[in-house]
């Protein structure tokens, strides 16, 4: 099973990983972070198949996938 990690810190809301992901297992949720930017989550990790297309896609390097 695939884990996922967030560097809530760097995250700024844009939704391009929600996008990206194939399972739209992703969203952004009402959850801000120091910045004031509203996080991305994910909402069943089980599902994940760890496939990484989240992460290549967020601009700010937020994700990291583990298989
Ligand atoms: S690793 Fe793939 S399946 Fe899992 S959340 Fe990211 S894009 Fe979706
Ligand atoms: S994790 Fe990256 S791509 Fe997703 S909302 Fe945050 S900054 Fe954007």
């Amino acid at each position: 099973m695939a884990a996922i990690e967030f560097i809530e810190e760097r995250c700024k809301g844009c939704g391009l990983c929600v996008i990206a992901c194939p399972k739209e297992l992703l969203k952004v949720s009402s959850h801000l972070n120091r910045a004031g930017y509203p996080v991305s989550t994910i909402e069943d990790m089980d599902a994940c198949t760890g496939c990484a297309l989240c992460a290549e896609m967020c601009p700010d390097v937020v994700i990291t996938v583990f298989k």
